[in-house]
């Protein structure tokens, strides 16, 4: 069967003959793969940066974001069936029986560093025909989600993402008041830096969850990302023609920053804007670049005074899977439109070295292997 492979030893990455898997464990499943999500780790494998082969192969198959179909189920299987459509997580665990995370399932938190992951470190990936895989790690999608069933991995993060946001700020009065006739109101202002997959579903999210939604980015004016942050209701703030103070100055306090940039230098500036008893989420991963110069005394000054809380978040668990599979849902039926048009590109398998070549432009690429 074709799949996509990179080989870090020959700097080399092409479309390959793989051989077919088939289920070996009555607890596996085996999936027919529809659409396979570019984002940019897959950029940085195919770059040589990033990517770990299973031991013993001289190639990695790439592609970590995935909806598949699944075409059988092992006996022990019963929560699949053919037809249904799932999602499959990502993360696999470090099998150190002394890992508290891994080994109640939480491999997202894993304290070895020692996981794997599939499409990314030391198991092939999804951008394949078939893949073999245990039905624990996949979730049903419902066929409404057809279209845009790939986008479930990447919400993921902002999934993860706020549900410790709502975890953390349980230490504070942070219910907004109800208002008599009308129900609850929303109170709290959400800034996204990034309008990129992760940045928009990221809005999508707080949208959802009642924050009114600011999102911070260079795109242009008539930029498909400019629209849709438009059309799920949040508020686009244009970088290059507005400054931080400015920004800052237009939201208010600011009472969470959901970070999907990965540039730790405006990463930090907006980190001096954060808000009295505000949160800031990082998620992005930035490249190792010269050291920057900090206003250490007013980061740590504000910390303390404002009770502030800045974290990271990485991975998802297989609860965030079934949250953003329940999310997506609900953006498709808020705004079929934003949430369609984040999939801009679609490629066949045979041509899936275009976009990651980087020729690609729009908001997110896929790679459709069966239609
Ligand atoms: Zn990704
Ligand atoms: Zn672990």
């Amino acid at each position: 069967m074709k799949a996509v492979a990179v080989f870090p030893g020959q700097k080399q990455y092409r479309v390959i003959d793989h051989p077919e898997p088939s289920i070996e464990h009555p607890a596996e499943a085996k999936l027919k793969i529809l659409d396979v999500g570019i984002c940019g780790t897959d950029k940085e494998i195919v770059a040589f940066q990033y990517g770990t082969p299973p031991d013993g192969s001289e190639y990695l198959i790439i592609g970590h974001e995935s909806l598949a179909e699944v075409v059988e189920v092992g006996s022990a299987v019963t929560h699949l069936k053919p037809g249904d459509l799932v999602v499959t997580s990502v993360r696999r665990p470090c099998g150190h029986s002394d890992c508290l995370a891994c080994s109640v399932g939480r491999q997202d938190f894993c304290y070895t560093g020692d996981f794997f992951e599939r499409g990314i470190k030391q198991r092939h990936g999804y951008m394949t025909e078939f893949v073999v895989e245990q039905a624990k790690y996949m979730s049903v999608v419902p066929p409404t989600l057809r279209e845009v069933g790939v986008l479930v991995e990447p919400l993921t993060i902002a999934e993860k993402g706020l549900t410790q946001l709502w975890q953390i700020q349980q230490r504070l009065p942070w219910a907004c008041p109800v208002e008599p006739g009308k129900g609850q109101a929303y109170c709290h202002k959400a800034l996204v830096l990034g309008a990129g997959p992760v940045g928009l579903l990221g809005a999508m999210k707080l949208v959802l969850d009642g924050f009114q939604t600011f999102v911070y980015s260079k795109a242009d004016p008539g930029d498909l990302r400019r629209t849709v942050v438009e059309q799920i209701g949040a508020t686009f703030i244009q970088a290059e023609t507005n400054s931080l103070d400015q920004m800052a100055e237009q939201i208010g306090n600011i009472d969470v920053v959901y970070e999907a940039v990965g540039a730790s230098q405006l990463a930090f500036e907006v980190l001096e804007r954060l808000g009295t008893n505000g949160v800031f989420i990082f998620t992005g991963v930035p490249g190792r670049k010269a050291p920057i110069s900090v206003d250490t005394d007013r980061l740590m000054r504000d910390l303390v005074l404002k009770n502030q809380i800045s974290f990271g978040t990485v991975n998802a668990s297989i609860e965030s899977f079934r949250d953003g599979i329940h999310d997506l849902a609900e953006f498709l039926g808020r705004w079929p439109e934003a949430v369609k048009s984040i999939i801009s590109h679609r490629y066949s398998i045979d041509d899936a070295v275009i976009p990651l070549s980087g020729k690609a432009g729009g908001i997110k690429t896929v790679i459709a292997v069966h239609s």
